[in-house]
């Protein structure tokens, strides 16, 4: 059995992650919609990644499914690195339960969506996911032996936004990260948070935005002085963040204030204001949802104690987008090679029907993710033109001229100048990544 493992593998890469380009069902756009403002989704829009159903909502097409799964995977591995379990909640949720918690009241929390049932009464639509993730761990948490826990899910949001203005980077409906941790006590949590922390960092290091990514001190709660938020510094985004010189503190506008300054030994002029985007957020929720909803658990000693939690986004559409703005350039989308939805986009000019098929079959083959250009009915410039917008890493053209080299030509969609290779050089050169 063990020899053909390896061949089941292969199988579910070639048919997954490469794909002929008059197969795909999306198109590519000159234009669109005046109305859409935002540069993230003008341009995943017009390369065909998201299809606008409303303002503040957006589907996802093959294509952008493709880059959304690339970023759940790398925060899926991070989370699982510390210990996470996925789970996945339920989207409808149950008005009780959130009214132990005082938070279904529109007064309180203000984005809600709310809906009838038909058999009477509420249901509404999860924004979070803090009060059903405790109700659920009373049946799970008894003992300190359960303790401690980490649950994760990627979920849909749902948060009716009075702003949507920033494409992708705020919606109505988004695709979020969530965990929760609970712990014994501040102790065992304060290590886990700051175990989170540097996973997030690795998150962010992975998704190619590490170093304009900051951890940044924001408004805390009952429990915790502050929250950190992940701040990615972006012209395009919603929030200001003060920042020192060498950037080992930043703050969000809303806790730049001299006193909180001076417990870091900080003063105003040593900041300046920067545009960001907030990425993740985590929080010390303490006892906050614990105690109202009664998730406690026994001491060795046989003593009642209330369980210690925290929570940890992060804002998996949200980061694409924030993507697009960093990366793009004015030929289109450009992907890091750990989310690109494809690795190579591969163009045959002239009459290489057959050589450029063969190396189609070679490169799937070998694993590697290519979406290959066959339309019998677009001109080369137009796939030149897509394979940039599109923003695929890798170009590889396959045309008479080359071959009469026995070579084929490699352009990095970040470079300007093809390179002429043999395949086995381009072999050597393309990254497996499933
Ligand atoms: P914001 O301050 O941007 O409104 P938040 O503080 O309400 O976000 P959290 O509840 O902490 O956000 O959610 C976790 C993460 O989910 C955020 O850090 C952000 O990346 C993402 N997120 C929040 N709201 C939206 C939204 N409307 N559309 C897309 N992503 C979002
Ligand atoms: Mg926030």
């Amino acid at each position: 059995m063990w020899v053909r493992l390896p061949l089941a593998i292969q199988f579910i890469c070639d048919t997954m992650s490469c794909m002929k380009r008059s197969e795909l069902f999306t198109k590519t756009f000159k234009n669109v919609s005046g109305e859409e403002t935002s540069r993230n989704a003008q341009l995943l829009l017009r390369a065909g990644y998201i299809h606008k159903e409303l303002a503040g909502v957006y589907t996802y097409l093959p294509l952008g499914l493709k880059v959304l799964e690339n970023i759940k995977k790398i925060i899926r591995e991070e989370m699982n690195a510390v210990g996470g379990q996925e789970a996945l909640m339920t989207t409808l949720q149950n008005k009780e339960l959130w009214e132990t918690t005082n938070r279904w009241d529109s007064k309180k929390m203000d984005i809600w969506f709310k809906t009838d049932l038909a058999a009477g009464g509420q249901l509404g639509l999860a924004p979070t996911h803090e009060e059903p993730i405790t109700a659920m761990m009373t049946q799970h948490i008894a003992s300190y032996k359960d303790l401690p826990r980490y649950v994760y899910q990627f979920q849909t949001k749902f948060r009716n936004e009075l702003r949507a203005k920033s494409g992708v980077m705020r919606t109505r409906e988004f695709l979020m990260k969530d965990m929760y941790s609970f712990s014994k006590d501040k102790a065992q949590h304060e290590e886990f948070y700051e175990k989170t922390i540097k996973a997030y960092h690795k998150v962010y290091e992975r998704l190619g935005i590490g170093d304009i990514t900051y951890k940044t001190f924001a408004s805390g709660g009952v429990f915790s002085k502050y929250s950190h938020e992940f701040q990615t510094i972006c012209p395009a985004g919603e929030d200001v963040v003060y920042m020192n010189k060498d950037h080992s503190l930043v703050f969000n506008e809303e806790v730049f204030t001299d006193d909180i300054l001076a417990e870091f030994g900080a003063k105003k002029t040593d900041f300046a204001p920067e545009k960001a985007a907030e990425v993740g957020n985590i929080f010390s929720l303490g006892f906050k949802y614990a105690e109202p909803l009664g998730l406690e658990y026994s001491t060795k000693e046989d003593a009642k104690k209330t369980v210690y939690m925290g929570c940890y986004g992060i804002g998996v559409s949200r980061l694409m987008g924030v993507m697009v703005e960093i990366f793009a350039d004015e030929k289109g989308l450009v992907w890091a090679d750990n989310v690109a939805p494809f690795q190579v986009y591969l163009v045959g000019i002239g009459d290489v029907d057959k050589e450029v098929v063969e190396l189609y079959d070679e490169l799937t083959k070998k694993g590697v993710e290519v979406l290959f250009d066959d339309r019998a009915d677009a001109r080369t410039g137009e796939k030149m033109a897509d394979a940039d917008l599109l923003g695929v890493p890798y170009r590889v053209v396959v045309s008479e001229k080359s071959l009469a080299e026995g070579k084929v030509e490699l352009k990095k969609r970040t470079g300007s100048t093809p390179q002429l290779l043999t395949k086995s050089q381009l072999f050597d050169k393309m990254k497996v990544r499933c």
